[in-house]
């Protein structure tokens, strides 16, 4: 059986649940001392799936790569030594310096990327129309935070809590160390980025090899978070 909703952040009609994006809440946190001199932290978490269409869920995980990207870009770029040669240590001649800067230039595009992607200026079909901070303004989670309900799964620090409670008998037993090792995969693929920057600006021809390795290891953290 399948019940038509409307996406939230482009108003298109869906059927899967399975792109709904997820808002986590959580209230009456409470702290007690534990015998062990440690402190106990207790919280009730409620979540809200927001319904989100195929389209808006690709946007949103493209809008994401741009901004590891415009994160690595800059790292590649000093690691590949060009930072160096822009503030003129070594000593460089200008034909290096002018080199510098438009590679300083490319650094830094992917932040415009991501810019105009977030701010919705390009006028790609596949780009969510509104970001996923948008899906904090849905009826559901605005009756919550009127309850008293907080943004967040769950109390600082925020990185422990797990984005939706419900997510692990949705997923079964397997969501958590499948939700670790997507991360670990992501990383991988971030650090794959960034050599293959470093390689290229050292003209090495290795730099292709690791670009492909960058994409086929986004391509499998998308595979195996269950959260992407
Ligand atoms: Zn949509």
């Amino acid at each position: 059986m399948t019940r038509l909703r409307q996406c939230w952040f482009c108003a298109d009609e869906t059927t899967a649940t399975r792109h709904d994006r997820v808002v986590g809440l959580h209230r009456d946190v409470e702290s007690s001392p534990t015998w062990y001199l440690g402190v106990r932290t207790k919280w009730q978490s409620i979540s809200v799936r927001v319904p989100r269409c195929e389209r808006c869920h690709g946007g949103h995980v493209i809008a994401r790569s741009m901004l590891a990207v415009s994160i690595a870009a800059p790292i590649a770029y000093a690691a590949g030594g060009e930072l160096d040669t822009l503030l003129g240590i070594p000593p460089s001649t200008s034909a290096d310096r002018v080199h510098s800067v438009i590679w300083a230039v490319v650094a830094c595009l992917p932040t415009l990327a991501w810019i105009a992607i977030r701010q919705a200026w390009l006028p790609w079909r596949r780009l969510a129309p509104r970001p996923p901070r948008h899906a904090r303004g849905h009826p559901a989670v605005q009756r919550l935070r009127e309850d008293g309900w907080r943004y967040r799964p769950g109390p600082f620090p925020h990185w422990r809590n797990a984005k939706d409670p419900d997510l692990d008998h949705l997923s079964g037993p397997s969501a958590r160390p499948r939700r670790i090792l997507g991360c670990i995969t992501g990383l991988l693929g971030l650090a794959s980025v960034v050599v293959t920057v470093v390689l290229y600006l050292r003209d090495s021809e290795l730099a292709a090899l690791f670009l492909v390795i960058a994409f086929g290891l986004f391509f499998l953290s998308s595979k195996i978070d269950p959260e992407v």
